[in-house]
């Protein structure tokens, strides 16, 4: 325990926050744990849901046909199979491990549905800005199957997966970004062991606790299962664990700009919105 991994500032845990029962989609039932009104956005991340569920009830309305602009959706499953299709010609089916990351740009109507009419579907869909100069840009698409998401397998035991960004000891991860590069990894970490990460010093940094629970940064506080812990200023995250845990830490550098909401928009003012809106109902998308 408390073993300094690499040089700079271990970030100590600010907020935690264990989001709200919020229903999507046609009645998909889910947390949402950023987007709320506790935790608005953490720029540049907009909006994350954790949804995890074996009654099929809770999914099987999926999101049907829906537009997005100025934004990019990231969409990381544990478990089930989800299919996505959208109107720039782009379709394929997401499974555990797997990761799809669409830049929806000026507009993109697509659907996500459950490819599956039982068992457990379990996973994330993470939204992060686009900067102002990026919200009108061509509209994106990259899928991975798990194989195509890099796995660092570290001595101790630690597994990591690395969605995006790049590890401490060097591993790349599957996306490539133009825009907002954020560090994406999903970690496992057996009884007892370290992990360190280092982050940009301005980044805005979380944990999410998938399964077990994490001791964080040099004060030992605890982030407890399905809890997003917030990490204050510093250079590296620094945890560890008495039991075992999986979590996810995402990191990014905040865009620092104005945000106008409007439902499945993300724009930089309320007019932009409103043109959204106006575009999307005169099939411009
Ligand atoms: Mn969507």
């Amino acid at each position: 325990m408390n073993t300094t991994i690499g040089q700079g500032r271990v970030r100590e845990l600010a907020h935690v926050t264990a989001g709200m029962q919020a229903s999507d989609g046609d009645g998909v039932r889910m947390t949402r744990i950023i987007g709320t009104p506790e935790l608005n956005m953490l720029d540049p991340f907009l909006l994350l849901d954790a949804f995890g569920s074996d009654r099929p009830q809770d999914y099987i309305g999926g999101f049907p046909s829906h537009p997005h602009r100025g934004f990019e959706t990231v969409t990381y499953l544990l478990a089930g199979r989800m299919r996505h299709k959208d109107n720039a010609g782009n379709e394929g089916v997401i499974e555990p491990g797997g990761v799809q990351w669409m830049t929806a740009g000026r507009g993109i109507v697509h659907s996500e549905m459950p490819e599956q009419e039982n068992g457990l579907l379990k996973g994330f869909q993470l939204w992060v800005n686009l900067p102002a100069r990026a919200k009108m840009t061509a509209p994106g698409y990259q899928e991975y199957p798990p194989a195509g998401v890099p796995l660092e397998r570290r001595e101790d035991g630690t597994q990591v997966r690395v969605v995006a960004g790049t590890t401490s000891e060097g591993t790349v991860g599957a996306v490539k970004n133009d825009w907002v590069r954020p560090t994406y990894l999903d970690v496992t970490l057996p009884a007892g062991r370290d992990f360190g990460q280092a982050v940009g010093a301005g980044d805005n940094t979380f944990l999410y606790v998938i399964e077990g629970d994490l001791v964080v940064g040099e004060d030992e506080k605890a982030l407890g299962r399905a809890k997003l812990g917030i990490l204050g200023p510093g250079e590296r995250v620094q945890v560890s664990t008495s039991a075992g845990a999986r979590f996810l830490l995402v990191s990014a550098q905040p865009l620092n700009e104005p945000v106008a909401r409007g439902g499945p928009f993300v724009m930089n003012t309320r007019e932009e919105i409103v043109q959204a809106f106006e575009d999307y109902r005169h099939n411009r998308f």
